[in-house]
């Protein structure tokens, strides 16, 4: 499984299925794990936005878990569902993930994870620091490169007070993009500055994927993302209002469905 440095070989078997899965996975009870033979030095929950993307969530979740536990880690994955079929927001799914997690436990740490991203290296240690983190150097599908210097997208890690203080995503932007930049301008108004691990070490897969339909390019994103300085104490955490329509608690995630509204105009 592991060569020098950390780096992990990864598999994307066509024949994987969930079963399959679980069965190498027994010690995670209802989408938890807590190491047995020591204390973990954070409890993260890894939030993962989601609408009809299974075979990359198996993927991920094929990855993730076993990467979780030889870090040593009491973790839970959740998966925030958008129930219907209105333009996509990762932004307020990961809000709401944030705020239901919490019911479960005090977690320290949080993990904005995008389902189709897979961690290559076991050295990306997936715990919160003083500062925001970003984990996401590079892609195979960049060249292992940094998209643009102040790029926060794919997989970030903030503490429950970090995320908090910036009063989380903004719940405004329908369909792709700049939702993560939105974030970082939150960050970065708190005087807080993001770190990163380094480019041979933040490395991820992305597994292959054509744009989803009902997550159009978000055309608005760069009028919003100007008024960033001026929204972002009244759009976030604070005022994410949504209904939850299932938890289902599956023996390798927390499967949250919500009812998260429509955009106020049509898109
Ligand atoms: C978008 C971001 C996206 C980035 C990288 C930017 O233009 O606003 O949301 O993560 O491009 O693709």
């Amino acid at each position: 499984m592991f060569s020098s440095g950390g780096a992990v070989k990864l598999s994307f078997e066509p024949s994987l299925t969930l079963k399959q899965v679980e069965s190498e996975n027994e010690e995670v009870v209802e989408g938890q794990y807590d190491p047995a033979d020591c204390t973990a030095r954070q409890s993260v929950a890894i939030l993962i936005p989601h609408r009809n993307r299974e075979r990359h969530l198996l993927y991920l979740l094929h990855h993730l878990h076993p990467f979780l536990q030889r870090q040593q880690l009491h973790y839970a994955i959740y998966v925030i569902h958008q129930a219907g079929d209105a333009t996509f927001n990762r932004a307020k799914l990961l809000n709401v993930g944030y705020l239901e997690a919490l019911k479960d436990w005090s977690w320290d740490c949080f993990i904005f994870h995008d389902v189709d991203l897979v961690p290559e290296n076991d050295q990306n240690l997936y715990v919160c620091a003083e500062q925001p983190k970003h984990l996401v150097v590079g892609r195979n599908s960049t060249g292992y490169k940094l998209r643009y210097k102040g790029y926060f997208g794919g997989v970030s890690a903030m503490t429950k007070e970090q995320f908090l203080k910036v009063n989380g995503f903004p719940n405004s932007y329908w369909g792709w993009g700049g939702e993560d930049d939105d974030l970082r301008i939150r960050i970065q108004l708190q005087k807080m500055v993001i770190l990163r691990p380094s480019p041979e070490v933040a490395r991820y897969t992305m597994v292959f994927h054509s744009r989803d339909s009902g997550n159009q390019v978000n055309k608005e994103r760069m009028q919003l993302l100007r008024r960033t300085p001026q929204t972002w104490k009244a759009d976030g955490l604070n005022s994410c209002s949504y209904k939850i329509e299932s938890v289902n608690r599956a023996p390798l995630f927390i499967n949250i469905t919500a009812d998260i509204g429509q955009p106020e105009r049509a898109q």
